[in-house]
């Protein structure tokens, strides 16, 4: 079974690693991200607070989540271009900090692999919780301002302050958490992604793919 992780905060290039990554190796790729971002859109359209501990954690566990290539379907409502919105945004930290959520989450992303043998998962948690045995763990890093302008690029309604001033509280609260928080796992390839094209990301990587477990 092939398992790549791939974590870091937002903006470090992890998507777009990812994807090229998975089309590279012939596997499937997982956005897990976009699953909490999907239980925070769930709890704004059912008006539960995204902070109510016991409601999220009850919903959770029976809302319909599906991460395709070609978008998210939640409760059967296309919320592709929602769960990017800065509602969601907003909200998806402290859905994302819930134990019952990530619980979950980890589960069906478990299963996910299971059903294909394989894959490359992207996240905050993948290569020190989720598939700590993952054949390559890699983490991406960039600088706060560089991974602000990516983002603001993405999300043309925004402007750099208001992604920036969201990226800087999910990251702490990502780091601060007391569930799997945001941190390298201790065999992660690390690597700055500030000054790099995507192409020379997935070379750089792609070069530890079979490099064994060094
Ligand atoms: O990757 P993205 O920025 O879309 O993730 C949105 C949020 O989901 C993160 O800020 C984090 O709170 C949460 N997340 C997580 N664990 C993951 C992936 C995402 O806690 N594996």
């Amino acid at each position: 079974m092939r398992v790549i992780a791939i974590d870091g905060p937002a903006g470090s290039g992890k998507s777009t690693v990812a994807r090229a990554l998975a089309a590279r190796l012939g596997l499937d790729y997982l956005d897990t991200g976009a699953m909490y971002r999907s239980v925070a859109f769930a709890a704004l359209q059912r008006g539960i607070d995204p902070a109510d501990v016991e409601a999220v954690s009850k919903m959770a566990a029976d809302v319909s989540i599906d991460v395709g290539p070609d978008g998210v379907i939640v409760d059967g409502t296309d919320a592709t271009i929602a769960i990017r919105g800065l509602e969601v945004s907003q909200a998806v930290s402290v859905v994302a900090a819930n134990p019952a959520v990530r619980t979950e989450m980890v589960r069906r992303q478990r299963a996910w692999v299971a059903d294909r043998d394989g894959g490359v998962l992207e996240g905050r948690d993948i290569g020190t919780v989720v598939f700590p045995d993952a054949e390559l763990k890699v983490y991406l890093t960039a600088d706060p301002e560089v991974r602000a302008q990516r983002r603001s690029k993405e999300a043309a309604d925004l402007d750099y302050e208001t992604v920036a001033a969201d990226l800087a509280r999910r990251d702490a609260v990502d780091q601060g958490r007391e569930v799997s928080p945001l941190t390298e796992a201790e065999d992660a390839f690390l690597l700055d992604t500030t000054g790099l094209t995507v192409e020379e990301i997935i070379d750089v990587i792609a070069g530890r793919i079979g490099a064994g477990d060094d």
